[in-house]
C-alpha cells in the first residue's frame, strides 16, 4: 500500500510536468545567490560574517521554495563555502534562463547605529550611501583574476564608472521594482525595520537578463542586529519573508501567463534548523499525513511546523536555543495540548534533549 501511494505520488508528479511541456511551458525557474564566499567573507561584523549569513538564509529561501512550488525550478549559485565571480553568478541566472534572480547580502557601516532592511534593484544610486553599498559590494571583483578585461574596465572604487547606470535601459525593472517592494513590505510584516527599496549599480544585477532584485538583510555592523543575524529565529523570519514575496510575485505571474492553479491548500512549513546550532522544540503529535496551515488540530497556533520521522508527520511548536524559554512556552499551551513534550535538534538530526543541554553548557 505504501508503495503504491509512493507510486502514485510520482505519477501524479510527473503528470504535472508533461501537462507544462505539452503547452510549452518552461519551468518558472528562480536563482537563488548567496553573496560572496570562500576567501571573499564579505562585511565582517564582531563575530560574524556575511558569506555565512547570506548562505544560511538563502538555504533556507530555498527549501521553502521547493517544498511549497514542486513545479519552480531553484538554482543555487553557491550551497557551500566556495568563491564565485559575479559573472558566473549572472551567467549561472542566464544560463538556466531565470525567472527572477535574488541575491542576498549583508550590511556593513563604519558606524555601529545603522540598522534595517534594504533592497536594492539595478539603476543610478540616488545617494552616496546607496552609491557605497554597490561600491562595496562590486569591490568583490578586485578579488577576481583580470578583472579590468573581465568586466570592460569597471573600476569598483570609481564614481566615473557608475555613470553607465544612468543611460542604461533596464527592460526588467518594472517587474524588479515589483519584487523588491513585495519583499520589503513582507519585512515589515515581520517587524523588520525596512530602510526601503532603492536604486544602485550592482554588477550582479546589471549582469543578469531577469528581474533581479539584491537584499541586504541587515546590518553586520550593528550589534544587535548581528545577534539576530546570527539565529536560527532571525535566519527564519527573514528567509520566511522573501518566500512570502516570491509566493505572491509568482501568483501574479501565473495570472498574467493565464496559468491556472487548482486551489492549493496552503501547506504548513517544514521545520527548519540549519547547520550545527542546538535547538528545542514542542512537539504536539504526530500523523501520517500533512495537514494545512491553520487547519483546527493546532488549536488557533499559528506557526507550527513539522519534521518527517519515518511514515510520521511530526508537528511542533515553538523553538528556542534556550531550555528554560522552551519549557515557559510549553506551559502557556498546556491547557491546549496537555501531552506535547520537548525535543531537541541539532542541525537537522534529532538528538535526546539531555544531549541538547549538554551541548549548550559547554
Ligand atoms: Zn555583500
Amino acid at each position: 500500500m505504501k508503495f503504491l501511494s509512493k507510486f502514485i505520488f510520482i505519477l501524479f508528479c510527473t503528470s504535472i510536468l508533461s501537462v507544462a511541456q505539452i503547452f510549452g511551458q518552461k519551468q518558472f525557474t528562480v536563482v537563488l545567490d548567496a553573496g560572496h564566499g570562500g576567501h571573499d567573507a564579505g562585511a565582517i561584523g564582531s563575530y560574524m560574517r556575511e558569506k555565512n549569513i547570506n548562505l544560511a538564509v538563502v538555504k533556507r529561501l530555498g527549501s521553502l521554495i521547493s517544498q511549497n512550488h514542486p513545479d519552480v525550478k531553484v538554482v543555487y549559485t553557491r550551497r557551500s563555502d566556495v568563491f564565485i565571480s559575479l559573472q558566473r553568478r549572472a551567467d549561472i541566472a542566464n544560463q538556466n534562463h531565470a525567472d527572477i534572480f535574488i541575491s542576498i547580502h549583508t550590511n556593513a557601516t563604519r558606524g555601529r547605529s545603522a540598522f534595517g532592511t534594504e533592497t536594492f534593484v539595478l539603476g543610478l544610486a540616488k545617494t552616496k550611501s546607496n552609491l557605497e553599498v554597490a561600491m562595496k559590494e562590486n569591490s568583490v571583483i578586485t578579488l577576481e583574476d583580470d578583472y579590468k578585461t573581465k568586466y570592460q574596465g569597471f573600476d569598483p572604487n570609481s564614481i566615473d564608472s557608475y555613470i553607465m547606470f544612468e543611460y542604461m535601459q533596464d527592460r526588467y525593472l518594472d517587474k524588479s521594482l515589483q519584487l523588491a517592494t513585495l519583499i520589503e513590505n513582507q519585512f515589515k510584516r515581520k517587524k523588520r525595520y525596512s530602510r526601503g527599496v532603492k536604486q544602485a549599480g550592482f554588477l550582479v544585477l546589471h549582469k543578469s537578463a531577469c528581474p533581479s532584485v539584491l537584499v541586504e538583510l541587515g546590518f553586520i555592523s550593528n550589534r544587535a542586529e548581528e545577534k539576530y543575524l546570527s539565529t536560527n529565529h532571525g535566519r527564519n523570519e527573514l528567509a520566511d519573508a522573501i518566500y512570502k514575496a516570491f509566493e505572491i510575485y509568482k501568483q501574479d505571474y501565473d495570472r498574467k501567463s493565464g496559468i491556472i492553479h487548482k486551489p492549493n491548500p496552503e501547506i504548513i512549513k517544514v521545520q527548519q534548523v540549519a547547520d550545527d546550532d542546538v535547538v528545542f522544540k514542542i512537539q504536539l503529535f504526530a500523523l501520517e499525513r500533512i495537514l494545512t496551515k491553520n487547519h483546527s488540530a493546532f488549536k488557533g497556533l499559528k506557526d507550527v511546523t513539522y519534521y518527517r520521522e519515518g511514515n510520521f508527520y511530526k508537528y511542533t511548536y515553538g523553538e528556542s536555543t534556550s531550555f528554560d524559554e522552551i519549557e515557559k512556552i510549553r506551559k502557556e499551551i498546556a491547557d491546549k495540548f496537555p501531552d506535547a513534550y520537548i525535543i531537541a535538534f541539532k542541525g537537522n538530526q534529532k538528538i535526546t534533549v539531555g544531549e541538547a543541554i549538554k551541548a549548550n553548557t559547554k
